[in-house]
């Protein structure tokens, strides 16, 4: 890494994050192929005008290195989705936990109301038994 830290005034800063798109000088950036011996043919980034000027203040950067890079920076969005898919998985259990402490509070209601209203039916009807039981001994008797 070479020219990580240069920091030119000329140009603004573009990030040299990851993959390349762009030059600091605004140029897009294409892939060479290294001629030095202790890097034959490893590819790098650079733009057109660095290529032909060999001048310094442009972006340079090995593609195995930024590759590594983007690895690096897709992980760690990984990271961050993860994180947010266990932040609205809690939130919706919370809802649902919620939910069926309402639905069950309402069914619990219901189901008082229906055990009542048949109390009272039952009760109705063994009333009205008891009265027809109550005639015909007397009518027997
Ligand atoms: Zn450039």
């Amino acid at each position: 890494m070479t020219s990580s830290s240069t920091s030119s005034a000329r140009f603004p800063r573009i990030s040299n994050h990851g993959v390349p798109t762009r030059c600091w000088c605004g140029e897009g950036i294409t892939t060479f192929g290294s001629s030095t011996a202790e890097n034959r043919y490893r590819r790098f980034y650079k733009c057109q005008i660095a290529r032909d000027r060999k001048t310094k203040n442009h972006l340079f950067k090995w593609l195995d290195d930024a590759l590594i890079d983007e690895i690096r920076i897709v992980d760690a969005k990984h990271e961050r989705v993860a994180q947010e898919i266990t932040k609205f998985e809690e939130m919706v259990m919370e809802k649902v936990k919620s939910e069926i402490v309402r639905v069950e509070a309402e069914m619990s209601e219901k189901l008082k109301e229906k055990v009542n209203l048949e109390i009272a039916r039952v009760s109705q009807e063994m009333k009205h038994k008891l009265k027809i039981t109550t005639v015909a001994l007397v009518v027997v008797g």
